[in-house]
């Protein structure tokens, strides 16, 4: 256990700008102290998440992201109990835990009581509105905490914190079955996930995405069958198939989204997961179309269980915490196989 008047490092978000000016530096900073009901974890991984970018380029400041700076971003991450909080006596100092996106909810509002606490108002996202995990030391908040099973690595643990999480949502969402055919357009940190969830379901699973990298990643993860949107016609040859039952976007592109718009059979579901406009939807085929942002603590606790017994698994690389910039650079450039994790 480090004492509290220690100094430790975090890679602090300085500024908003271009990944790769300098906006990341390495700083010397004090170990949080736990108040009641909270813990202090050791960072020992914590995944780099599209979502980083965003707000480290300033794309989120009109909705308040980054709440303050400087600020430690990253919201995958895994670590050890360091410090526990007045009133925290269900972890004991050394679980290993892990904590997602989720950093706090209300746990009164109508979202909170009926099991979407993800879209809480009054939720706080770690590593945007609290330090987060780009960090040797990191706050929590203890019913938030999720103990890690034995079976999953740290490093391999730490994406099922968000890409897996935000990836077993949407695939709920999109309601599969033994008999459905699903398209997961983009196979990036978190469609990886989402096709490898689609796959348990027994539906037949479609991955759109574009480029060799990603196509020959979905393949190695059972895809049953793999679109170059790049070099093929997507919505054509999904429409030879007979179109699909549900689609799940997940590529950063609008063109993705209309592509799913289309491919999606009258009475599917189209499942969002980035930000991208809306294309014309015929009301008279009653295709749904449903928003998803990470998940709640129930979501959170069935991943970890699936991974646990082997049934999913997280393609990351890691690298060092001081290498944090690096990474998103990375990101931006489209140069990252599954996922990219830091180790501090
Ligand atoms: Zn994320
Ligand atoms: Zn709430």
């Amino acid at each position: 256990m480090i004492f509290e008047e220690e100094d430790v490092k975090a890679a602090l978000l300085t500024r908003t700008g271009p990944a790769g000016d300098g906006i990341i530096e390495l700083m010397d900073v004090p170990v949080p102290v736990p108040g009641p009901g909270e813990v202090v974890i050791k960072v020992t991984a914590c995944g780099v998440c599209r979502s980083n970018l965003h707000m480290a380029e300033g794309e989120w400041i009109a909705n308040g992201v980054p709440a303050r700076l400087p600020l430690a971003p990253g919201h995958e991450v895994v670590g050890r109990v360091d410090h526990l909080g007045e009133g925290v006596d269900w972890l004991a100092v050394g679980d290993r835990v892990g904590v997602q996106p989720l950093w706090d909810t209300c746990g009164r509002c109508e979202y909170c009581l009926t099991g979407r606490e993800e879209i809480c108002h009054e939720r706080l996202i770690t590593g945007e509105m609290v330090d987060g995990g780009y960090a040797e030391y990191m706050l929590a908040k203890a019913p938030f905490t999720h103990l890690l099973p034995d079976e999953i690595g740290d490093v391999e643990a730490a994406p099922l914190f968000c890409p897996g999480l935000t990836a077993y949502s949407a695939v709920e969402k999109a309601e599969l079955s033994p008999a459905k055919r699903v398209a997961v357009f983009g196979i990036g940190g978190v469609g990886h996930m989402a096709l490898q969830f689609a796959l348990l379901s027994g539906a037949e699973v479609v991955a759109v995405t574009d480029g060799e990298a990603h196509g020959s990643l979905a393949r190695e993860l059972g895809a049953t069958r793999v679109i170059d949107s790049a070099a093929d016609d997507a919505v054509a040859l999904l429409g030879r198939m007979g179109g699909v039952d549900a689609s799940i976007v997940f590529a950063p592109a609008d063109e993705a989204l209309h592509s799913a718009v289309e491919a999606t059979k009258r009475g599917g579901a189209i499942v969002l997961g980035v930000n991208a406009v809306v294309p014309h939807i015929p009301f008279d085929q009653e295709k749904r179309l449903l928003g998803t942002v990470i998940g709640s603590r129930r979501q959170m606790n069935e991943v970890l269980r699936l991974a646990a017994s082997g049934k999913v698994h997280a393609v990351c690389e890691s690298l060092p915490l001081d290498r944090a910039e690096d990474a998103l650079t990375k990101l931006k450039n489209r140069q990252v196989r599954g996922r990219q994790v830091l180790v501090p």
